[in-house]
């Protein structure tokens, strides 16, 4: 159900135009069933899931359903919070930990409809009290990856109605349709909701993976909760789906299927939906191995028919054997950011193998692609890395970890790691918190190892390494990278000059700012002094704008204090783990900065620099001289 604000299903729609809605198509159902298209939905694990259930949401509302707001695990007891008739879940199962807790809420929402059930029984309930009703042959669907990895298992323990894989959101309605004719057949009937065709899962299941479905032509529609009347700042565009590497310990490849990628030219289109019509300032490319995109499609080996796939560096094997045609992920990634001057672009999440020079090259020289790689090691032991057959020494990855920081010296380098894989060993173990202590990352995912089933190591290893052994190792791997990312933000942070893209007020303090660094990595600076100072007045900056066809809010734009989606000059002054705190000196945008060259220079050292003088003059004009006691003013006077 929408919310009673004002809204429309317009201000939910990512991708398209305000005036652009998805509108209600040919509806399948029956006149009877449409007041029972309700449904919920709530999503687990990563971004690729949430931009999955945007596109169920898209699929949905297309097909006539509704959104409720309503918790459908809350008890409801009046006539206005009218459960959702269908509940959805859209799940991982990359981790056990993950799956513990979509299990928790099925069975919750089991217990609840057989708690209900009996309570009718008890009170011979009639169909008038028709949300006891609703709520007793409630549907309750599951997507996503654990949908795929346990399939009819989920039907039978009575822990969902509808299963539906990655792959097949599109015949999502068509299933809940099924089950809702069902539902107001046995209804009516006041009979046992079942299903009476021969093949007990033709109406409730559907996990087929495929060799092509990308959903490129779905225009994704953002959650309810996430809207506001401001403009999103940043939004999420998947590219690429599935993976074919099979690395021993991991299911994606058996829950996502093989991979493949969207079309370059329908992933531009979003992109300059997001950017020109709904003032969208960053994008990240989505994939589950997002640097390995290829469109192979004829246009792309039409248009480019010699384009030689390069992996990283030597050392690096990979199990996919390319056609040298089509565009790859440097193609895609060049035209994404040709695209305005004033769009940030990132992407995740990537496989080391797939970082050409030329697309390390790229990032150098594009201020608009963000300063920031994952790497995802999982070991710093060749002798691991072998058995979860990553196509990679840990030689090989440092020897990359060197070019990459030749080519880009300023960058921010994230990554993943196991702990406790299949017979590690305490000197693998030391191997892996010794890359940390090389390496320094900025960001790291660090988890025990837990057996999925399907996998290469579920076939051919075993899982012993003991629990208290794994969590030790674990602690030792956060340990480590707490204090080296620490003591590296101190060591190399604290000074500079960082272009930050305000993301809003802090959600700690409203007398901060929250932002994100080029880096990626969390700022937080003051309201406090600078507030409506900061105006953007340089007739330069605004022509800028208009080049790049940035779409003007209106003239009063000009005469806005700092808000969400300013990119603004903050100095570092202290770090607190891995975010940072600092102080505001000046609006800018994202060209005018990238010109200027500062990005990363230390603040202290620019009162001699003739550089920092020479930026100041060009951009003078952005900057409305601020309070006496400005940081910018300071800095300035000092300067002069
Ligand atoms: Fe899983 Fe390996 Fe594919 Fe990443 S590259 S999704 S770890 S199989």
């Amino acid at each position: 159900m929408l919310p009673s604000d004002g809204l429309t299903l317009q201000d939910f729609v990512a991708g398209a135009p305000r005036n652009a809605l998805p509108t209600t198509t040919e509806n399948s159902t029956t006149n009877a069933t449409s007041g029972l298209k309700t449904f919920s939905i709530r999503t687990y694990g990563c971004q690729m899931n949430v931009n999955d259930t945007d596109i169920v949401r898209s699929l949905l509302y297309q097909d006539g359903w509704t959104e409720s707001t309503v918790d459908p695990t809350a008890k409801h007891n009046d006539d206005s919070s009218a459960p959702p008739t269908v509940v959805l879940t859209n799940t991982c199962a990359i981790r056990e930990g993950a799956e513990r807790k979509v299990w928790q809420r099925l069975q919750n929402l089991r217990a609840q409809k057989t708690k209900t059930r009996n309570l009718n029984k008890k009170h011979k309930l009639k169909s008038n009290h028709y949300h006891q009703q609703q709520r007793t042959h409630q549907i309750v669907g599951v997507l996503g990856c654990m949908a795929e990895r346990l399939q009819a298992d989920l039907l039978q323990e009575g822990l969902a109605d509808v299963v539906v894989g990655p792959d097949a959101y599109r015949d999502l309605p068509r299933l809940l349709n099924q089950q809702l004719e069902m539902l107001q057949e046995s209804t009516a009937n006041r009979t046992a909701f079942s299903d009476s065709s021969s093949d007990p899962y033709a109406a409730a299941m559907n996990v087929e993976l495929s060799l092509d479905e990308t959903y490129a032509d779905i225009t994704p529609i953002r959650s309810p909760s996430t809207i506001s009347n401001l403009p999103d700042v940043s939004a999420f565009v998947s590219i690429q789906r599935g993976c074919s590497n099979r690395c021993s310990f991991c299911i994606v490849p058996f829950t996502r299927g093989q991979e493949r990628s969207r079309p370059l030219q329908s992933i531009l289109d979003e992109v300059r939906q997001l950017h020109f019509e709904q003032g969208v300032k960053e994008v990240t490319l989505l994939g589950q191995n997002v640097n390995s995109y290829h469109d192979t499609s004829d246009d792309a080996r039409a248009a480019q028919p010699e384009s030689p796939y390069r992996m990283s560096n030597t050392g690096f094997r990979s199990r996919i054997r390319r056609q040298d045609a089509g565009y790859f992920f440097a193609d895609l990634l060049e035209q994404v950011s040709d695209l305005s001057s004033e769009l940030r672009v990132r992407f995740t999440s990537p496989h080391p193998k797939d970082y050409p020079p030329e697309l390390l090259h790229l990032m150098a020289e594009r201020p608009n692609i963000c300063n920031h790689l994952h790497m995802p090691a999982q070991s710093g032991s060749t002798s691991v890395l072998k058995r979860m057959k990553r196509g990679y020494s840990r030689d090989a990855y440092l020897e990359l970890m060197n070019t990459v920081r030749d080519i880009l010296p300023d960058v921010a380098l994230s990554s993943d790691f196991i702990a406790g894989f299949c017979d590690e060993t305490e000197e693998e173990h030391k191997d892996t918190l010794s890359l940390l202590e090389q390496v320094r990352y900025d960001q790291a995912f660090l988890f025990a190892y837990s057996m999925r089933g399907k996998t290469h190591a579920h076939r051919t290893m075993q899982d012993n390494v003991p629990e208290d052994v794994k969590q030790r190792r674990l602690r030792e791997l956060i340990d480590t990278f707490q204090h080296h990312v620490h003591q590296k933000n101190v060591d190399q942070e604290i000074g500079r000059l960082r272009l930050v893209l305000v993301e809003g007020q802090s959600k700690r303090s409203q007398d901060m700012w929250s932002g994100r660094t080029d880096q990626n990595k969390r700022i937080l600076f003051p309201v406090d002094g600078v507030d409506d100072n900061i105006l953007c007045r340089s007739d330069e900056c605004f022509q800028l704008y208009q080049q790049d066809d940035v779409p003007l809010r209106s003239e009063a734009w000009r005469q806005q204090v700092l808000q969400a989606g300013d990119y603004a000059v903050v100095q570092v002054t202290e770090a607190k783990g891995h975010t940072l705190r600092g102080k505001l000196l000046c609006r800018t945008t994202l060209t005018n900065f990238g010109r200027s060259g500062l990005s990363g220079v230390d603040g202290a050292s620019l009162e001699r620099a003739d550089r920092f003088k020479k930026w100041f003059h060009e951009v003078e004009g952005t900057v409305l001289p601020l309070s006496d006691n400005s940081p910018a003013k300071v800095l300035k006077r000092q300067m002069l």
